[in-house]
This record gives structure tokens, C-alpha cells and sequence, in this order.
């Protein structure tokens, strides 16, 4: 019988696992939040990820658990694993992407570069970081933040007083604001068995707070960089038991150091690229690796790839026009929809696009995903 894999969170993630499953001859499972989620032609169940029953019942008819977000509540998955379920990544590894402050602590044990820092629970607390810090820092909540919402620079602890006053015996997160060049982003795939595979490390550029574009690998890059990355990503993904995919997204400061900003345990926007750009995609990867099958080749195609996203916007026309005049235009680039309302702001969908000239795949890549804009 094939292998089945459930994959909680019906999102775009869980929608790019669909193909490269029927490839590998897995059955994926999708347990969606509603109907019409990106994924919904996999979508086997649809739920509360948050609710118990709801999730050991879709458990029940799957060989190993996986997931689209990491908003699964830890007793959720701790009762799973309690119950036998292979739940990958599991909790013990999970949570370290739930929560920014348990990451931290984390990886400071493990002795990993990242920003100075501090758990802070009150307004003198956290001046007295900003003091320190020339002050300035970066306030984040712990947990449920994504795309910036959840992370605000200050320079007065007052400028963080409303989340101060909502914590209700929690801490807030505070980090030096750091000085950086440019994000980069490392990406691992490691099976429960322990063999792991390492991407080269790209160039991640935020608009908002939201992923614009990827550069694979991150130009200029040299080998000390590519080495460093893959050091700290192969001791993250060891050190704190990931299984699948992780991300971890780094800055490289102007004195050349390389700092962990945040992890992520599933494929993630900084390796769609790899779809089309590497010999394995990150989501056939992930599927390989929660299934603990031998992982595939990370090497690069081309000797570059640019990922565009394609954010919803006031683009007059359907999108399935102006998906039509971008691949009419630009037969060489990858695109990839996410099935998705293209409500202004939100990511719709991405572009893919290599070569070996590093200004036609980015010139290629936006002019396809200026079509949507
Ligand atoms: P999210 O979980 O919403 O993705 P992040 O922690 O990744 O939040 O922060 C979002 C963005 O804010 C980062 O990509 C980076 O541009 C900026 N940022 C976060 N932390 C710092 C920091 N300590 N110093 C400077 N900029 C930061």
C-alpha cells in the first residue's frame, strides 16, 4: 500500500507537497481549515487543527503526521505522539519554532550566533535592555507572529506598552536591533534517521515584512559563507531534532557575521526556488524526509534562480488573463498560483525563473510577476 502522509493546514505549502507526492506514488492527505483552502484538492478532512478529535481522527488513516503551519498546539501533538502517531517534525522540535523566546534560550545553549537578547515583562525590563542597546531594540510576542505582524522596532519601552499590558504573566521577546546587509536563508532536510542535506544559502529580500524575492544561491557568496550557513543549519537541525524541512533565517551583518533571526519547520518561502532550480524541490524533499526515505540531490540546476512572489493587487483583468499574457510573455519562467483569492497584499502565488546570468533570471522573474501587479 502507498505510503500515506497527512499534512495538517490546507495552505500553498501543503498544495506544492501535492505534486511531487503523486511522483513519489505517496497518498497525501490534507486536513484543511474550510473549504476552498489552496490545497483543497488534497484535502481529505476539514477541521479545527486545534481540536483533538478532529486531528486523531484524521491521524488515524495516515502513516506519519506533517504540516502546512506550525500553529498545532503542543498538547495536540503530544497527545499523537502519546497515542503512537508519527508526528514529524514532533513536538520537542516544534516548539522551538512556536515560540521565539524558547528558540532563544535554545540556541544560546547550543551556542549559536544570533542577536543579543532578552525575555522582558515589564516596561523597566525592557528599558533597561534598551539602555544597554543604544537605545534601540526589537520588540517581538513569542508566539503567533508572522510576515512582521508581532515585531516592532522602539526606542521607549512605552512604544511597547500595549503589549506589555496584554501579557498576563508571559514575557515579550527583545533583541538588539541589528545592523544588517542583507537576510540570507539556510535551508536543511533531515530524516528521523538522521541523514541531512543541505541547500546553498540564499538571499531572502523583505518588502513589509513579507518575502519578495530569493536569489539561490546568495550572490557573492563566498565559500566561507556557504560553510558557516550549512555549519550553523546542519548544528540547528541536529541540536534540536527537526525532521523535514528548516529554515533558518539569518542576517549578515556589515562586520561579516552571520546571526540566526528565526526557524522555520516545513518548506518555506526562501526555498520555493528550488522547485524549478534544484535537482530536488524542498517539497519533495520534506515529503522524503517525514517519511524517512532516502533525501534527494540539493544541488542547483543553474548556476542561479530568482523567486518572485506574486502578491495580490489592483491589477485590472481576471487572474487567469494576466496569468495568461505573463506566460504568453515570458515562456522561460516558472509560475506557480496558489489557487487563492488575490486579495491586495497577500501572497498569490510565485515566480521561478534560472539561468546563468543572474540580471536576466531577476529581470525575467519580475517582469512575469509585474503581470499580476
Ligand atoms: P516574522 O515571524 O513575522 O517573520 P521576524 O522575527 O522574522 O518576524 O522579523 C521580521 C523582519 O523584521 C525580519 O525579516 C527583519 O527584516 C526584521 N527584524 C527582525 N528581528 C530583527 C533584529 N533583531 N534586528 C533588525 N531587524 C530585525
Amino acid at each position: 500500500m502507498a505510503l500515506r502522509v497527512g499534512v495538517i493546514g490546507g495552505g500553498q505549502l501543503a498544495r506544492m507537497m501535492i505534486a511531487p507526492a503523486v511522483e513519489l506514488g505517496i497518498d497525501i492527505r490534507v486536513l484543511a481549515e474550510g473549504e476552498g483552502m489552496s490545497a483543497q484538492l488534497a484535502a481529505t478532512a476539514l477541521g479545527d487543527y486545534r481540536d483533538l478529535d478532529i486531528v486523531r481522527a484524521f491521524a488515524r488513516d495516515v502513516d506519519v503526521i506533517t504540516f502546512d503551519h506550525e500553529h498545532v498546539p503542543q498538547a495536540v501533538l503530544r497527545a499523537l505522539v502519546a497515542e503512537g502517531v508519527a508526528v514529524h517534525p514532533g513536538p520537542d522540535a516544534l516548539q522551538f519554532a512556536q515560540d521565539k523566546l524558547v528558540m532563544r534560550a535554545r540556541l544560546t545553549e547550543l551556542g549559536i550566533p544570533q542577536p543579543d537578547w532578552a525575555a522582558v515583562a515589564n516596561v523597566d525590563e525592557l528599558q533597561a535592555f534598551l539602555d544597554d542597546h543604544g537605545g534601540k531594540g526589537v520588540v517581538k510576542t513569542p508566539r503567533g507572529g508572522y510576515d512582521g505582524k508581532g515585531v516592532r522596532v522602539v526606542r521607549t519601552a512605552a512604544e511597547a506598552a500595549d503589549w506589555l499590558a496584554d501579557l498576563e504573566g508571559d514575557a515579550l521577546l527583545v533583541e538588539e536591533l541589528v545592523s544588517f546587509t542583507r537576510e540570507l536563508a539556510q535551508q536543511i532536510a533531515r530524516r528521523p534517521s538522521g541523514q541531512m542535506v543541505a541547500y546553498p544559502v540564499v538571499e531572502t529580500v523583505q518588502r513589509d515584512g513579507v518575502c519578495a524575492e530569493v536569489f539561490a544561491p546568495a550572490p557573492g557568496a563566498g565559500e566561507r559563507l556557504m560553510r558557516v550557513a550549512e555549519a550553523i543549519g546542519r548544528q540547528i537541525a541536529e541540536g534540536l531534532g527537526v525532521t523535514g524541512m528548516l529554515a533558518v533565517e539569518l542576517f549578515e551583518t556589515d562586520d561579516e557575521r552571520i546571526l540566526v533571526n528565526e526557524l522555520a519547520m516545513r518548506p518555506h518561502n526562501s526555498g520555493h526556488w528550488s522547485q524549478d532550480g534544484a535537482v530536488t524541490g524542498q517539497f519533495e524533499q520534506h515529503l522524503r524526509a517525514v517519511a524517512d526515505l532516502p533525501l534527494g540531490d540539493a544541488t542547483p540546476r543553474a548556476q542561479w534562480s530568482v523567486m518572485v512572489n506574486i502578491l495580490g493587487g489592483p491589477a485590472e483583468g481576471t487572474f487567469e488573463d494576466r496569468f495568461e499574457a505573463a506566460m504568453a510573455e515570458h515562456p522561460e519562467a516558472k509560475i506557480h498560483t496558489y489557487g487563492k483569492s488575490a486579495r491586495p497584499g497577500r501572497k498569490v502565488g510565485h515566480v521561478n525563473v534560472s539561468g546563468n546570468d543572474l540580471d536576466d533570471a531577476v529581470y525575467t522573474a519580475r517582469a512575469a510577476a509585474a503581470h499580476f501587479a
